[in-house]
């Protein structure tokens, strides 16, 4: 009899834990009146990229998501990568790694919520130590990023004693922290002319390194670091679009190969091709970049027309609107940078702005 009770109770406890489990696991699903309602304005924005169809399945989360960040004083910042449910939607901030990093700083909320990969919100959490930064998903790194490690860099100034080190803010922050100065695709250029040296070592990507170094006098130590997105690009590939889209305008991010930049008609950040797109209104554009920046500038330039070849950044897609959902409701994932670390890198990140402001 005692036997029978107590295999009951676990019976009975198990099942409370699943119930427990499955609630705490279950997401916002009913697109009632109020959903729609609350909705309906954000809907209208991303109409042209979201089918009507689909919207029910977002819009609760999306509704959930708005009204918790404001209970928590949350904010989301959103990378030009991400999805625009996510891009359009839920967020408060959009734009590349560093304007995140600054905006993540200048905001009054307690939290901030990286919609992007690792190494960005470790950038913002270095430029915020004070504020509770964290990632939906843990995983989403960058083959950028993880191509090089504080101890390589330790290994490459050894070799080459007294030159300087720049590194791309695409890079973790024990990274940072080994370096003299950090640089973003915007303004590599200047940031390597600007420390006086006929010699620089230029870290991670291969690509941006060589496409500065055709820029430049300065002699460039480069490393064998590859965007997996940008690197799939190929000359052939963008001259096929050209020939099959009578003036098409060709804008290329800059961890493009030198042969893919050499074929475009510009080449700049993501912040750049963006700017570029807005300010000349072209008729027809094809950005090489990843495919879910076209979607997002698209919205905001209903009059241009975009050529999309399709590459998609894995890591960035990693985060949805779920894993939004549960960042705020568990507090996850904490994104934790050692003091010392955060020091350092710092100061690689404040000498790149002195030398902008010089
Ligand atoms: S697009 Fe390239 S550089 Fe950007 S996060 Fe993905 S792998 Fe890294």
């Amino acid at each position: 009899m005692l036997k029978y009770i107590h295999l009951n109770i676990i019976v009975i406890i198990n099942n409370i834990r699943k119930t427990m489990i499955s609630e705490e696991l279950s997401y916002p699903s009913d697109f009632n009146a109020e959903v729609k309602n609350a909705t309906e304005k954000l809907y209208k924005n991303v109409s042209k990229i979201i089918p009507e169809v689909e919207w029910p399945f977002h819009a609760p989360l999306i509704h959930e998501i708005n009204k918790l960040k404001k209970e928590k004083n949350i904010a989301i910042l959103t990378h030009n990568y991400q999805t625009p449910e996510i891009f359009h939607c839920v967020s408060d901030i959009v734009g590349d790694s560093l304007k995140l990093a600054y905006e993540a700083r200048d905001s009054d909320a307690d939290t901030i919520i990286m919609c992007g990969v690792h190494f960005m919100a470790e950038t913002a959490k270095i430029l915020s130590p004070e504020k509770n930064v964290l990632i939906p998903d843990h995983r989403a790194g960058c083959s950028l990023s993880d191509s090089i490690t504080a101890k390589d860099i330790r290994l490459l100034k050894e070799r080459y004693p007294g030159v300087p080190v720049v590194t791309y803010v695409n890079t973790s922050a024990e990274v940072k922290a080994e370096t003299d100065v950090c640089c973003t695709s915007g303004n590599a250029k200047h940031v390597v002319e600007s420390l006086g040296t006929d010699t620089v070592i230029f870290l991670p990507d291969e690509y941006l390194a060589k496409n500065i170094a055709s820029q430049t006098n300065v002699k460039i130590i480069s490393w064998k670091g590859r965007c997996e997105v940008h690197e799939r690009f190929t000359a052939k590939e963008i001259l096929s679009y050209k020939e099959q889209h009578e003036n098409i305008v060709v804008l290329a991010h800059p961890e493009c190969s030198p042969e893919v930049v050499a074929v475009s008609d510009f080449t700049g950040s993501t912040a750049g091709m963006s700017n570029y797109v807005k300010d000349n209104q072209p008729e027809k554009v094809i950005m090489v970049t990843e495919c879910s920046m076209s979607d997002n500038v698209a919205i905001e330039n209903p009059n241009v027309d975009f050529v999309r070849p399709c590459n998609l950044c894995p890591h960035m897609k990693r985060i949805s609107l779920k894993k939004i959902y549960d960042a705020i409701r568990f507090n996850q994932h904490e994104i934790v940078v050692e003091e010392n670390i955060i020091n350092k890198a710092r100061l690689a990140i404040d000498r790149m702005l002195e030398i902008g402001r010089k």
